[in-house]
């Protein structure tokens, strides 16, 4: 592995969390291959961004594109940018989050690059060879993929590598993107009306299901994940359809991954599509009234019983716990 190019995320000119991840992967990445390759930070969006905790976190340089035009992801513009940065320069991996954003730009760049593509990475093992793993079939199977053409495009799914410091003297170097032809323009990104942490980015995601009976009873995972704490509120597929909550929150298969330190589950019967979706979490907690309900085979901690007479009690013992 030569050197690594970790493309980063920004919102509103503030770097996400998850751009402190793909770094942190990338520094790793680059690290365990041996031969001393160096770790390039590369940021699209508006002038005058703060890039300079980069350098904190493991980049060897912080390539920076400053633009209006590029303030929101633009497929066309970033991938003709990305791909010009990767033939400027002796790149073995280009390495960027599995967001939205990534999902989108990671097979752009793969495809005009003609190299292959690893996506939504949990874990990988460089040496000699390297091979990159992530979960399959709703998360029943890990698939382990040697990679051996350079370069390669890996996306790496939030969450999982936790951003390390790592501090480098990273210069800064302002780049020009080339002017693209743009097929199509992204005009507004909608945020939630909520100042909540989005699910594939929070540390703690409660999550509510049908069991909760009533779009209202959400308020019961709202109250909870305050007590809690910079957490976000997740939903199963059945709410989501039902239109108690938005389709931003559903967590699975069709919905969103998510890797949370702590993943609470209540309500949700843990069919496999909602499974797929968080069953990498680090502590599953599940709260149900089925002693057999699904979820309770990948549960760290289960609380079978009425979920209307717990999640207050539970969100009580929180209130309590952090006010002593
Ligand atoms: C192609 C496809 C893709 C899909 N994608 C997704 C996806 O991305 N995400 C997803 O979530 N689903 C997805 N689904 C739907 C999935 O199969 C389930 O239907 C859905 O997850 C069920 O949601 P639920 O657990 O909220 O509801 P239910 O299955 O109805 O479960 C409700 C649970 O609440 C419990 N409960 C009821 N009352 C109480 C109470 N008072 N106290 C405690 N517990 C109680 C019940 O015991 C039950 O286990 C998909 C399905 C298909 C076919």
């Amino acid at each position: 592995m030569a050197n690594v190019l970790a493309v980063l995320e920004q919102r509103g000119g503030v770097l996400k969390q998850v751009a402190l991840e793909a770094l942190t992967a990338a520094r790793q990445l680059a690290d365990a291959s041996g031969g001393g390759g160096s770790v390039d930070a590369f940021v699209l969006g508006p002038s005058g961004m703060d890039v300079s905790e980069l350098g904190k976190f493991g980049a060897d340089q912080i390539m920076v594109g400053e633009s209006d035009e590029l303030s929101l992801y633009q497929p066309d513009s970033y991938a003709a940018a990305t791909v010009k940065q990767v033939q400027s320069g002796d790149y073995g991996a280009i390495l960027m989050a599995a967001t939205a954003m990534g999902k989108d730009l990671g097979p752009r760049v793969a495809a005009r690059l003609d190299c292959p593509l690893a996506a939504d990475v949990t874990a990988f093992e460089a040496g000699d060879r390297l091979t990159v793993s992530r979960p399959v079939y709703s998360g029943k199977a890990v698939y382990r993929l040697e990679i051996t053409a350079s370069p390669c495009v890996i996306s790496v799914r939030p969450n999982v590598f936790q951003p390390i410091e790592n501090a480098r003297d990273a210069a800064t170097v302002k780049i020009t993107p080339p002017d693209e032809e743009v097929r199509s323009r992204t005009i507004e990104i909608k945020e939630p009306g909520k100042a909540r942490l989005d699910v594939t980015e929070a540390p703690i995601v409660v999550s509510g299901g049908r069991g909760l009976k009533e779009p209202e009873n959400f308020n019961l995972v709202e109250d909870l994940a305050d007590a809690l704490g910079n957490a976000a509120v997740g939903a199963s597929r059945a709410v989501v359809d039902a239109g108690w909550r938005s389709h931003s929150d559903q967590v699975g298969q069709t919905g969103k991954t998510v890797s949370p330190q702590l993943y609470v589950a209540i309500g949700i019967s843990g069919a496999i599509q909602h499974l797929a979706g968080m069953r990498t979490s680090k502590v599953i907690v599940a709260i149900n009234k089925d002693k057999d309900a699904p979820i309770f085979k990948i549960a760290d901690y289960g609380i079978v019983g009425d979920l209307f007479e717990i999640v207050p009690r539970l969100t009580q013992e929180i209130k309590n716990l952090r006010r002593a």
